[in-house]
């Protein structure tokens, strides 16, 4: 009998369409902090009250603040093995996208490509006025950072708690989901939604559906199947 891991190693070289959901658990492999919980406490700030647009208007500084802790902490952190075979499963297959919950910017600086960075990314920075967005790696970021285009203040480029997913990026994965042969979900815990629903969308539209997880999380019934372990260690074996 052939163990789980050939299974999903079979699959995966038979499969034309590949789609890879990953979430917290494949950036604390690198040593990103998951910034929830008591992992985000920050001056006694948790998370749920920086990251926020309410936050945001009543002290821009003190949100900006909290990023540039965050950008320097992230800043030192390396992809693993797990984005790299990320990027190289993104290369070998012939339709493939990656949706990340993740904001580190890990995955592309691995070298993906196919990506939807659903809740934004922490080098990025959006014009509150205007809308324009940018890459900014300044740590620390100047503060107030204001848009070289209109002057207005400049925002991080990350979905914060309250607000909906760019519609863009949400349309990309859905079709990605509902197209795919199989779906990889990668070190999610499968309690924030959206994505907590996307392993359901991809089965009901008849993909093979795989975790990868150190713990039992509320997809793992759903999944056809399940590999126990860190990302940074499964991940290589599959390729
Ligand atoms: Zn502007």
């Amino acid at each position: 009998m052939k163990s789980d891991l050939a299974i999903l190693k079979s699959t995966l070289d038979a499969a034309g369409a590949v789609t890879v959901l990953t979430g917290a658990g494949i950036s604390s492999d690198s040593g990103v902090p998951t910034f929830r919980g008591t992992d985000g406490l920050w001056r006694n700030f948790r998370a749920e009250d920086l990251a926020t647009p309410q936050a945001f208007s009543r002290d821009p500084r003190l949100v900006w603040e909290w990023y540039n802790w965050r950008r320097e902490l992230i800043a030192s952190k390396q992809p693993n093995p797990a984005h790299h075979a990320i990027v190289e499963l993104e290369r070998r297959t012939g339709r493939f996208w990656l949706i990340t919950q993740n904001v580190d910017g890990l995955h592309r600086s691995a070298g993906s490509e196919k990506l939807s960075e659903i809740h934004g990314n922490i080098w990025m920075v959006r014009c509150t006025a205007c809308g324009r967005i940018e890459e900014n790696r300044d740590v620390p970021i100047p503060f107030l950072p204001s848009c070289r285009q209109c002057g207005g203040l400049l925002r991080p480029h990350i979905i914060w708690f309250g607000e909906s997913l760019g519609h863009e990026d949400l349309m990309r994965s859905t079709a990605a989901l509902k197209q795919c042969d199989v779906l990889l979900v990668i070190g999610t815990s499968g309690v924030v939604y959206p994505a907590a629903g996307f392993a359901a969308v991809a089965k009901e539209a008849g993909a093979f559906v795989a975790e990868i997880n150190p713990e039992p999380t509320p997809q793992s019934e759903l999944v056809d199947l399940v590999l126990r372990g860190r990302a940074k260690e499964i991940m290589p074996l599959l390729l």
